[in-house]
Order: structure tokens, then C-alpha cells, then sequence
């Protein structure tokens, strides 16, 4: 797969330069069209344990607007492998699902009371069952599982390799969290003193803390903020949406709604209210997430 090391840049957006931080951001976003982002981070090992297992098909969740699913089926397209895509909810269309399809990746839309399911115990079997009634039977055997936004131990490693790009001292490193893997890579390799700040895009008071352990990272000098959710996920507002807009035809830079839009959407406001001191040094992590389909 063709990757360009993504860049570590200073910006500037209306505001910031009489507060007097200064703000970087790795263009995370930049490395591939499709497989971008943290997505492609985290992608990384789990490909590798993919080769190593002998198993056929890749089997993945997410959905229906799914980043993780487009970096799975753009890299499954790429390397020749095989991948199913489980989706949440009704059969739709849109740009999304065309473009998994097109990448030749196999979709089983369930409904969301099984889906919500996917992280027990008896969910192979569940499934099995569920794809035989929709007519495809299938030995879960054959699969190697990557589960939903990629979030694994293995996409764990591949986030704190984000590290090795931030080419210069910072104070801080910020970044949206959806799941938390990727804060989570990022927290094994802070320096004393750096601190890390975690976005929630979610609506979830206290999830994030548990969850960047459980997945291997470390809670010691990280913040999660839980004030610019917006009413939840994938949940936006007028203001988020008119931001998103200025952000791009000022800098240049897309931003989305779901994660990089709320993400600097609240470091703005955090440096327009004097959270960080004069002279400190903020780095925004651009984790994708933006498609020309
Ligand atoms: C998936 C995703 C995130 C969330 O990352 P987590 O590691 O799940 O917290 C953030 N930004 C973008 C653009 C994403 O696609």
C-alpha cells in the first residue's frame, strides 16, 4: 500500500495568535485516500496478524457510515484479500456502502438488536445463525475478527506509533476519541511533560477512562473532556456545522461533523478561553476521516 508520512505542520485559525499558543497538526488525513487516519494506524498489526493467522476472510463491524469499514475494504481491495462487512441496521444505500461494494467487500446489513450484541460471548454463534437465515451460511472458523473502529490491542500498537510523527516538542497532544484506541496509543509514549487531551464524541460521562486502560494505554497525564459531544454521536449542531465551514475556508483544511469538527471546534474554544497558558504548545491530531467518493 502507497502511504505518504503525513505532516507535521504549524496553523494558525482567526483568534489563536493573540492568545499567544502556538498549534501544530499532524495531517493524519493525508496519508491515503482512503485508508487514512487513525484508521490506517490501526489497521497496520491487525493486516499482519491477518497474514499470520491462515484464516480467509476478514470480518469486521461498523456502521453504515462507517471510516473503519472504508479503510478494511480499501485495504482488502489493495492486498487481494477477502472481507465481509456487518452493518448495522436496515440495507441502505449511500456513498459509503457503494464505495464498500465497489472495493469488492461482502456486506450483511443486521439489525441493531443483534448488533448490539457483538461484543459477547456467544456472538459467533449468533451471527452464524443470523447470516444462515439471510441465506449465507458461513463457517465463523474462516474468519479473522477486527472489531468494531478497529479497536484492538494490535490497532493499539499501531496508534502510539502516531508519536514517532510529531516531529516537535509539544505540550500537548490533542484528539477526538470515539472508542479511545487511539488516545490510548498515544498515552504509552508521552513524555513526563506532555499531557494528552481526549475529545469524547460521545455523549458518555466517565466511559473513556476505563476504557483507555482496558485497551493497554495509560491514564497518567491524559484529560478526557466530555464538554463538546454535542448531544451525543454523530449528534451536530448549527454552530459545529457553520465552524466545520469557516475552519475549511480559512486553513484549507476539511474537517467533519462526527470527529475532527468537534475536536477542533473545542480546542478553539479551550485557546479562546485561556485554557492553555502563553507561549505552550498545542498539537491537534487530524484523524481523517474525509472522502471524495
Ligand atoms: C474512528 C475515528 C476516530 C475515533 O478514534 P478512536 O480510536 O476510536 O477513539 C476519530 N476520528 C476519526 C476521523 C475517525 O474515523
Amino acid at each position: 500500500m502507497n502511504f505518504t508520512k503525513p505532516k507535521y505542520e504549524e496553523i494558525n485559525y482567526t483568534g489563536w495568535e493573540k492568545k499567544n499558543v502556538k498549534v501544530f497538526i499532524l495531517r493524519e488525513d493525508l496519508v491515503h485516500p482512503y485508508i487514512n487516519g487513525n484508521k490506517w494506524r490501526k489497521l497496520k498489526y491487525n493486516l499482519r496478524d491477518f497474514r499470520q493467522s491462515g484464516k480467509k476472510v476478514i470480518l469486521t463491524y461498523g456502521g453504515a457510515f462507517s471510516n473503519h469499514l472504508v479503510a478494511v475494504a480499501a485495504a482488502s481491495k489493495e492486498n487481494s484479500f477477502q472481507s465481509t462487512g456487518i452493518v448495522r441496521g436496515e440495507e441502505v444505500r449511500n456513498p459509503y456502502i457503494n464505495f464498500l461494494r465497489e472495493c469488492g467487500m461482502e456486506l450483511h446489513f443486521i439489525s441493531r438488536t443483534i448488533y448490539r450484541k457483538k461484543n459477547d460471548a456467544g456472538f459467533p454463534e449468533i451471527l452464524s445463525e443470523e447470516l444462515k437465515l439471510q441465506g449465507y451460511p458461513v463457517n465463523y472458523n474462516d474468519y479473522f475478527i477486527i472489531p468494531e473502529g478497529g479497536s484492538n490491542a494490535a490497532a493499539v500498537s499501531g496508534t502510539e506509533e502516531i508519536m514517532d510523527d510529531i516531529t516537535g516538542d509539544t505540550d500537548y497532544i490533542a484528539v477526538a476519541c470515539g472508542t479511545g484506541a487511539t488516545l490510548a496509543g498515544i498515552s504509552r509514549r508521552l513524555k513526563h511533560t506532555q499531557k494528552a487531551i481526549g475529545i469524547s464524541v460521545l455523549k458518555a460521562e466517565n466511559y473513556f477512562e476505563t476504557e483507555i486502560s482496558r485497551l493497554g494505554g495509560n491514564m497518567e497525564n491524559i484529560i478526557i473532556n466530555y464538554d463538546y459531544h454535542f448531544g451525543g454521536y454523530a449528534k451536530s449542531s448549527p454552530a459545529l456545522i457553520d465552524f466545520c465551514e469557516n475552519f475549511n475556508s480559512i486553513t484549507g483544511i476539511k474537517i467533519e461533523k462526527i470527529y475532527t469538527g468537534k475536536l477542533f471546534f473545542a480546542i478553539d474554544d479551550l485557546i479562546k478561553n485561556d485554557y492553555f497558558k502563553k507561549g505552550e504548545r498545542v498539537t491537534i491530531i487530524h484523524t481523517g476521516g474525509v472522502f471524495n467518493f
